[in-house]
């Protein structure tokens, strides 16, 4: 079965959350919540064998990948090189796949679960979740642990103790125009206030700290002969604490001009908090490697810079455990792909974790 399913096209990511749905359907209760403009996100209470008085567990995933209709014509789904290749194999849906095979084996297995089982799938996370972020907020505070299935680091599938928050700032500055030849000296250039803030804002990473400051979008000027009026950045945060996010906001609101006939102008903020690195989270990483070894597998532990809606989950102080996925490689690239043989193992994992927590 082949479904693409973009972000930014509701009815196509729609269309893969009926067909995650109909598979669940009879092992399942079933619920689909308006996204506003982005698909509709899944809540499913998958019915295990086992008596549920032992709390809620939340599997966490999302439906929606960031590859447009008709990349499947350049990107087919394919088997090679024991590897299975296609947009979003990887990011995520190989993930989705092994928790309903998980799932499939408990019930066929009769292998008790003690806890109440909910799937969760999003239909935004790759734009930033801002219409599921409620849900998924809603049922994690609800759970006693959150099961994330994004794709492991790397070849080895290592998991995911740890990510970076990640915020956005905008930077806007207004100059004064004027002709670069004629009147040079009663213009006051936007793009050059901005080079300095940019130079500024630069100097605010702290890689051993894990604060990384990416200017990564400018703009602005009209013509090389006027001195321009406006410019803007776009720039990127990545932070490890918390703590250092109310610092870094700080730093950006606190920006004054070099040139005091421009004004700057900052807007954005935080957008996912840290998954820090808790004690909750590193004993639910200690079951799974115990775990893992039981199916003769060692998995280890891995900090990402990139966020998931674990850093939601996390965030709120309930334990959770990302990269639960396939172990693969190319997420967002051209050689998006999973390992096959680690298929099994992966997939047992997460049914092991399900009976165990
Ligand atoms: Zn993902």
């Amino acid at each position: 079965m082949e479904c693409e399913s973009p972000s930014d096209d509701p009815s196509a990511v729609s269309r893969f959350v009926e067909l995650a749905a109909d598979t669940v359907a009879p092992m399942a209760r079933v619920k689909m919540h308006d996204g506003g403009k982005f698909g509709r996100h899944l809540v499913c209470e998958i019915a295990l064998p086992g008596r549920k008085n032992s709390g809620q567990i939340l599997a966490l995933g999302h439906a929606d990948t960031v590859w447009p209709l008709g990349t499947l014509r350049a990107m087919p789904f394919r088997e090679a090189e024991g590897r299975l290749w296609g947009p979003g194999v990887l990011d995520m849906k190989a993930g989705i796949a092994f928790f309903i095979f998980a799932a499939r084996a408990l019930r066929e297995l009769e292998i008790p679960v003690a806890s109440k089982v909910l799937l969760q799938l999003n239909s935004d996370e790759e734009v930033g979740s801002i219409s599921s972020r409620p849900l998924t907020e809603k049922n994690a505070a609800a759970s006693k642990a959150v099961l994330v299935l994004e794709p492991g680091t790397g070849l080895a599938g290592k998991l995911k103790t740890a990510r970076k928050g990640v915020g956005d700032f905008t930077i806007a500055v207004r100059g004064k125009a004027a002709h670069a030849g004629v009147d040079f000296g009663a213009g006051a250039s936007a793009v050059l206030e901005l080079a300095r803030q940019i130079e500024r804002v630069a100097g605010f990473t702290n890689q051993a700290r894990g604060i990384t400051v990416n200017p990564g979008v400018i703009a602005g000027g009209t013509r090389a002969n006027v001195v321009a009026a406006e410019a803007r950045a776009e720039v990127d945060i990545r932070i490890l604490k918390l703590k250092d996010a109310a610092l870094l906001e700080r730093k950006f609101r606190s920006l004054r001009p070099f040139d005091k006939r421009c004004s700057v102008e900052v807007t954005g903020g935080l957008n996912r908090p840290p998954m820090e690195r808790s004690a909750g989270i590193v004993k639910l990483f200690r079951t799974a490697r115990k775990l893992a070894r039981e199916l003769g597998v060692e998995v280890e532990e891995s900090l990402t810079g990139g966020a998931s809606d674990g850093n939601f989950t996390a965030a709120l102080g309930v334990p959770t455990l990302d990269g639960l996925g396939a172990a693969g490689e190319g997420a967002h690239a051209a050689n998006e792909s999973i390992l096959v043989d680690r298929i099994a193992d992966r997939t047992a994992l997460i049914a092991k974790l399900l009976a165990a927590l």
